[in-house]
């Protein structure tokens, strides 16, 4: 234990050891941090979904078909009508062959990656993919190779170089880089993909919701519904609930039923949140109401901190990073922010390369201008005494 206790004291010395806060309630625009009201700049909850009562509604309800656990994986009788409903939906939704949900976002990447490829394989990876990805590869027998962050002519080299050394070329990139707000260049992707015999894995979590037409994600975006091999998304953000998806052909979905670990190795997901993500997926199907406001919120905070002076990166999207650097004083930031009434996490190393620390400020449908006006002022007050602008 003293080497572990050592790797803590190295983090308190480089000041980013962290004391999760405790929230009470649930996940809206103003929340109860630390027993203390705040606005909440931090959650995933891109719509509001995760509190919505018609999601509450449909919970509620399965909770009492179904009971609270499903009792077994989905290969043995976890399989409730209700997952294979949820599939459909999500199949729907996206206008894709088919979807297979698992329990997480994370459980998915990390599923998915090793069933589809082996040894004779090589996967290529964007270097700013998240870390649900890397996991997944490294769980993988095939080769690897990561390509310079959107870098299509380092992808292209890559392919050049070493496609004719493998039998199947995976290549995997986040929909919406998540700790910038940028959007992957699909276009191009698919087209060297084509180009060079490979398949394409998109991890949409922070795009499935957010962008496409209702919210059908990063595919959608760009018109390449179906073109896309693999992709995949996550029930626990815009969704607002819990469980990771993947939207592939009919014979992939078939393969993954047997080869997809988490499928075979851990319960199926909690039938109240199928219910509710159901729900989710009923009202992006019903009206753009969420995602205007989101977006509308998104512009609105954008324009304010530009107008301030604040240096928020390149995001397409309402992900809005605030660069700092210093890791040191980026989590001082947050810390102090936090004091004066705003929740942003700090994000450094190992989430982002060294010397690129940041806050990375989250819009949601919940907020209005007023809040986020506020959130403004806080910002701008606590940065110039900070010397940060
Ligand atoms: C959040 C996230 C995941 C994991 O999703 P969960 O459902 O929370 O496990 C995977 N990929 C990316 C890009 C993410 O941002």
């Amino acid at each position: 234990m003293s080497s572990i206790e050592a790797k803590l004291q190295e983090l308190k010395d480089a000041g980013t050891y962290r004391v999760l806060p405790i929230s009470e309630g649930p996940c809206e625009a103003i929340i109860t941090l630390n027993g203390k009201k705040v606005i909440n700049l931090s959650s995933n909850n891109y719509l509001g979904f995760a509190s919505h009562p018609r999601l509450k509604k449909a919970a509620k309800a399965a909770i009492d078909t179904y009971g609270v656990g499903a009792g077994a994986v989905r290969t043995i009788v976890g399989n409730m009508d209700i997952h294979e409903k949820l599939d459909a939906t999500i199949a729907k939704f996206k206008h894709e062959e088919a979807a297979l949900v698992f329990q997480s976002g994370f459980a998915c990447n990390a599923g998915v990656i090793q069933a589809i490829t082996d040894e004779n394989d090589l996967i290529i990876s964007d270097e700013l993919n998240h870390a649900s990805i890397i996991d997944g590869v490294r769980l993988s027998k095939a080769s690897r190779a990561v390509y310079q962050h959107s870098n299509m002519e380092d992808l292209e080299k890559v392919l050049k170089e070493k496609r004719n050394d493998y039998k199947e070329v995976l290549i995997i990139t986040d929909g919406v880089f998540s700790m910038d707000g940028d959007i992957a260049k699909l276009p191009e992707i698919v087209r060297l993909a084509k180009k060079y015999k490979a398949m394409t894995y998109v991890d949409d979590a922070h795009g499935s919701g957010v962008l496409g037409h209702s919210g059908r994600g990063t595919v959608d975006h760009f018109g390449l519904t179906g073109q896309v091999d693999f992709a995949m998304g996550t029930l626990s953000k815009a969704i607002g609930v819990i469980g990771g998806y993947v939207c592939c052909s009919k014979t992939a979905r078939d393969y993954l039923l047997h080869r997809g670990r988490p499928l075979l190795f851990s319960t199926a997901l909690m039938p109240a949140a199928a219910a509710a993500a159901i729900e989710a997926f009923a009202m992006l199907e019903e009206s753009t109401e969420y995602t205007d406001k989101l977006w509308a919120n998104a512009k609105f905070f954008k324009a304010k901190l530009a107008e301030k002076g604040f240096d928020i990166g390149h995001s397409e999207t309402p992900i809005t990073p605030i660069m700092i650097g210093d890791e040191a004083k980026t989590m001082a930031f947050s810390r102090e922010l936090l004091k004066r009434g705003v929740f942003v996490s700090g994000i450094v190393f190992p989430t982002v390369p060294k010397g690129k620390g940041r806050v990375r400020c989250m819009v949601s449908a919940l907020h209005n201008q007023v809040m986020l006006s506020q959130a403004v002022d806080i910002l701008y007050e606590t940065a110039k005494e900070m010397k940060i602008l």
